[in-house]
């Protein structure tokens, strides 16, 4: 028997069980050898020193006594209850209440005289003392009782599918462990080190381990174990998608920096310290011949989007042509009037490209420059700005004259899409930028195949932002200081939730508020931004926000990324619970932009303290990274990088935050397997092969 096995094979199974399994989802071995325990009870011994109240869960085992049902609500409603004394050694008969709401229809499974192991907490009620809706399992008086397995050990408890039963489960599991041979679940990890802390571990024994653990204290090292084995496959995937684009030709970009000097002399300010560092680190990339593939994150606010032009003369200068890829359309725009503005006077033409087949076009017309940037052909653009979207179709074939592509917001971008754009021949260098301040363990393992520039500071003269979280009942007090602000000449965003997922489906809350801020910031000039507007009337809306003619924009959250009006100084924020710490982090990033201090307002609902408590972070620190690790130890990475990365499949033993140094290891024992041996070609590799996919699926899946 190997981890292949179909369940239907293994002896011991009925095929009355490996039929329900199946129904769930569980086909093979491997599928329940993997699937594990949420938690083991220790069953073993069981001293019992009496019932007593407790704000944690207690596993106790008992004996029914004598169970009941209250009715109410007719015949189907009514609850559960059963009265239990411990089943061990209890001279004082000590009682218990279990009970369950709602629920009569345990009056079928649970009788007097079974026992059972319960695990909940107990509350005191009056003179009882009482489990509300304990879990349970009965361990003897049905017709399952198989003491070996359910009870006296360590017991594992798992998850539950559809209709399948504990017993049922930890059985199937129990029988296929047995029945497993040591030699089907050979190693993925080269050996551990001797001495180390994974010294005579392997995949078999942690496996075992953690179903039937001789000790609770054996579980961590065995998790540890499998989870050190999947962040080495994910590194193995990322790393050797890596060696990949070093292997592809690309252009080396090394001119002389005339270009570059004269664009940082004409800001009116100087770069930051991280911000030279990031440059320096841009530069040296594109000077090899290699392909960039680097990723440049940074809080809102912290400078990219310069640094990102500055590489861009780098490929100018060097007679190639640059391409800024923005998500949306309205941030094409705005970056088109930003690089107009920096860019021109240096003698740059830069041309707008957006999906629209109006006015000016969609194609990128690429060429070489014969002789140096100022001298190309006239008319020719030497930067593009455009949507992502032009990076498909009949752009595609003139990519590779393209010396560097810029690709802004990286999370709507995807792993695969990227992958795609480089590892072509002569492909462009490729700079992503987010402004997701994305931690370590992360730009390890979902951004493994990235060199990475941290943008973590701020330029100086910025206003400060101050964050409030007000219950909503006080929106008159924040209405007036609003109208101060613009009064001062200040503006103002209002952002709305969407309640629906989609854009398209819910621009409705916006839109009513829009119609209530009209009325209250009367006379003053209210927009209305949401997704549902098609893109000329979004942009004609923002063009009257910038000139300063709208005073308040009420919108959906469409200005998440990249809008810069630096006299916006005020953001109110309605439904504030509904939205992620790091993406309202985002959006305030949109205030705070000019010299003026800015206020952010949070709204709750009235008497919400979990909201209250939950924002509290927000009021308290601006430090994006902070923010985003909260974000990713509450919701986990699909929340903190967007949808586009949700392919990759959650980890079953791993933790993104906790286990730094297992994704460090990981990355060591991945780099030095693919150094002996590139493509795993050797025999000893071939079977880690189905497990990491290959690149050029990845890219078409790009293609797509
Ligand atoms: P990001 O792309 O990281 O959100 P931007 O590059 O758009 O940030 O910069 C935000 C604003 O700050 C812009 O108006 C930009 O001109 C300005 N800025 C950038 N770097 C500095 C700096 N070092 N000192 C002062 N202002 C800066
Ligand atoms: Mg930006």
């Amino acid at each position: 028997m190997t981890l292949d096995t179909p369940l239907s094979g293994v002896p011991g199974l009925s095929a009355a069980i490996a039929k329900s399994l199946g129904k769930e989802g569980f086909l093979t071995v491997e599928q329940l050898v993997l699937h594990l325990p949420s938690r083991h009870e220790d069953r073993r011994k069981m001293e019992f020193k009496g019932f007593s109240p407790s704000e944690i869960p207690v596993c106790h085992q008992v004996q029914v006594l004598s169970t009941r049902v209250m009715r109410f609500g007719g015949r189907r409603g009514g609850n559960f209850e059963a009265v239990v004394e411990a089943a061990q050694d209890n001279p004082m008969h000590q009682q218990l209440t279990l009970r369950w709401f709602g629920m009569p229809f345990l009056q079928k499974a649970i009788a007097v005289g079974m026992e059972m192991m319960v695990y909940g907490k107990i509350k005191q009620i009056k003179d009882r003392l009482v489990m509300g809706h304990p879990e349970y399992e009965v361990v003897k008086g049905d017709e399952e009782g198989d003491a070996e397995i359910h009870t006296s050990r360590i017991v594992p408890i798992y998850p539950l599918k559809g209709a399948l039963k504990q017993k049922m489960l930890r059985t199937a599991i129990w029988r296929v462990l047995e029945h497993l041979d040591d030699r089907g679940m050979a190693d993925l990890l080269p050996p551990p080190k001797a001495g180390g802390e994974f010294d005579g571990l392997g995949r078999a024994q942690a496996l075992r381990t953690l179903h039937k653990p001789s000790e609770m204290s054996v579980l961590e090292q065995a998790r540890r174990y499998l989870a050190l084995e999947e962040f080495y496959i994910l590194q193995l995937r990322v790393v050797r998608r890596r060696l990949r684009f070093k292997h592809t030709g690309g252009h080396a970009l090394k001119p002389e920096g005339k270009l570059l000097q004269q664009f940082l002399a004409s800001l009116p300010f100087a770069f930051t310290e991280a911000q030279d560092r990031s440059l320096r680190e841009i530069a040296a990339d594109m000077a090899m011949p290699q392909p960039m593939n680097r990723l440049l994150h940074g809080d809102v606010g912290s400078g990219k989007t310069v640094v990102a032009l500055a590489a861009m003369l780098i490929a100018v200068e060097s007679g190639r042509q640059g391409a800024l890829m923005a998500p949306t359309q309205i941030l094409a725009e705005q970056h088109y009037q930003n690089a107009l503005r920096l860019l021109e006077p240096l003698g740059m033409r830069v041309s707008l490209r957006t999906g629209d087949k109006k006015a000016d076009g969609g194609a990128l017309e690429l060429f070489e420059f014969k002789t140096g940037p100022t001298n190309g052909e006239a008319g020719q653009p030497h930067i593009f700005i455009g949507t992502h979207a032009l990076l498909y179709g009949e752009n595609e074939s003139a990519l590779s004259k393209l010396g560097l592509v810029v690709i802004d917001e990286q999370h709507k971008f995807g792993v695969a899409q990227r992958a795609r754009l480089i590892s072509r021949g002569e492909a462009p260098d490729v700079l992503v930028m987010t402004a997701t301040p994305i931690p370590r363990t992360l730009t390890l393992t979902m951004y493994g195949d990235l060199d990475v520039s941290t943008i973590d500071e701020r330029p100086k003269e910025r206003g400060k932002v101050i964050t409030a979280v007000r219950e909503v009942t006080k929106v008159d007090e924040v209405t007036k200081f609003v109208r101060t602000q613009i009064e001062e000449g200040r503006q103002c965003y209002i952002v709305y939730p969407l309640i629906e997922e989609s854009e398209k489906l819910d621009a409705g809350a916006a839109v009513k508020g829009h119609a209530e801020w009209t009325e209250r910031l009367t006379p003053h000039a209210v927009g209305l931004l949401h997704g549902r507007m098609d893109g000329d009337a979004k942009e004609a809306v923002m063009r009257r926000f910038r000139s300063g003619e709208l005073k308040a924009l009420v919108s959906t959250t469409v200005i998440e990324v990249g809008v810069d009006v630096p006299n916006a100084t005020v953001m109110l924020i309605h439904d504030a619970a509904r939205f992620g710490l790091a993406q309202i982090h985002q959006l305030r990033g949109r205030i705070g932009r000019g010299s003026h201090t800015s206020w952010c307002v949070l709204f709750v609902p009235k008497g919400d303290k979990e909201a209250k408590e939950r924002l509290h972070l927000l009021e308290e620190t601006h430090d994006g990274f902070r923010i985003a690790e909260e974000d990713l130890k509450r919701r986990g990475p699909g929340n903190v990088l967007g949808h586009a990365q949700s392919g990759q499949a959650p980890l079953l033993f791993g933790e993104m935050l906790a286990d730094t140094r297992l994704i460090t290891l990981a990355r060591r024992l991945a780099e030095r397997t693919l150094e002996q041996d590139p493509e795993l070609e050797k025999s000893e590799h071939l079977r880690l092969r189905p497990l990491l996919g290959n690149v050029e699926a990845d890219e078409e899946v790009g293609r797509q």
